[in-house]
């Protein structure tokens, strides 16, 4: 069980399973929505706080992304109809143990700055390839 709120407190969760191994999206989207690196781990069990706060927007046909609307923190990416949320790992209160498993789309990371540790970077290509669900 891990517990979390967005900046202005209008929102707070819970999420009863988090993974650990976190990933960084590169794609434009992601990029353009959070405003720099998209950052997110797999969390299931969410119970929200403050609903009338949570804004979604629909950013393709099979997914939506939800913010708060009084503040503006992103709080998670989703598939539609599944309880799966892909959830921003700077709404977490407790990050000690998170670890930066994967990155995709490397080829869309701008050349400022690059994550470090050794983990897999996948292409664009190979990230389409491993989630069929994009591009569907
Ligand atoms: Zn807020
Ligand atoms: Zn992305």
């Amino acid at each position: 069980m891990k517990s979390g709120k967005c900046l202005c407190g209008a929102i707070t969760f819970t999420a009863d399973q988090v993974e650990p191994e976190i990933g960084a999206c590169h794609c434009r989207m992601c990029q353009r929505v959070s405003g720099g690196i998209f950052i997110t781990t797999t969390a299931r069990g969410l119970t929200f706080a403050g609903t009338e706060h949570i804004s979604k927007y629909r950013s393709s046909d099979w997914a939506e992304r939800a913010f708060c609307n009084k503040c503006g923190t992103h709080l998670y990416y989703r598939i539609l109809d599944t309880d799966e949320y892909e959830m921003c790992v700077g709404v977490f209160d407790d990050q000690s143990d998170f670890v930066l498993a994967s990155e995709i789309f490397i080829d869309r990371k701008p050349d400022a700055y690059a994550l470090a540790g050794d983990h897999p970077r996948l292409t664009e290509a190979e990230t389409l390839e491993k989630y069929k669900i994009f591009g569907k």
